[in-house]
């Protein structure tokens, strides 16, 4: 692609280091800010480095948030021996849309992939170790999408803690296997966490 401006290119070209945006879409975005009141576009960049620099991510459930402990983990109503495993925000935001889950997450921040190169170490493995040994942990759902590395993930996680007095489960087949959370539908989600079944189920009968 030629530019008759380095300033264009130059903006174009961090533009379509973005997932899913080419050379060609990065082009016609930039090209639409360029024709915006220049306010748009300083609202943009705003918006995105406040963002970049205050963003937290809490304490206890490691959930993307503005303060330092998260508004489900801080909320007496909710069921704070009941931890929903998952993979990040999405997967939170999708459970919490179905509004069918009284317990609290604990947000790994991906699953073990050694093609991509995260090992355990990587994830917010430890905590939810540590969490469920200090024994005021009833049950551990694990709701991670369920592909090989899903699957290797919640057996890593189930091998630390089968001796602990908790018990485990894991969310219902209602969603296909390989599917991702996010584009289940909320009523078949919300199922799938209300007839959830033991953990060991899920491997022992394969
Ligand atoms: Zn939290």
């Amino acid at each position: 692609m030629e530019f008759s401006s380095k300033l264009l290119e130059k903006a174009v070209y961090e533009m379509s280091q973005l997932p899913g945006i080419g050379k060609r879409t990065a082009l016609r975005l930039v090209l639409h800010l360029l024709k915006q009141p220049k306010e748009q576009t300083s609202l943009l960049s705003q918006a995105l480095l406040t963002m970049r620099e205050e963003i937290k991510f809490c304490q206890s459930c490691h959930n993307i948030s503005d303060v330092t402990v998260c508004e489900i983990c801080s909320n007496s109503n909710r069921d704070h021996q009941l931890i929903c495993v998952v993979e990040d925000i999405r997967d939170v935001m999708a459970i919490e849309n179905t509004g069918q889950f009284r317990g609290i997450y604990h947000v790994l921040g991906g699953k073990i992939s050694p093609i991509d190169g995260i090992g355990p170490s990587q994830l917010n493995i430890p905590t939810l170790v540590e969490k469920v040994k200090t024994g005021n942990i009833r049950e551990l759902i694990f709701a991670l999408s369920s592909t090989m590395e899903g699957d290797t993930t919640n057996f890593y996680i189930y091998k630390q803690i089968k001796d602990c007095d908790v018990i485990t489960s894991t969310i219902a087949r209602g969603i296909s296997v390989g599917d991702e959370l996010e584009y289940a539908d909320e009523v078949t989600l919300g199922r799938s966490i209300l007839q959830r079944v033991p953990f060991e189920n899920s491997f022992k009968n394969t």
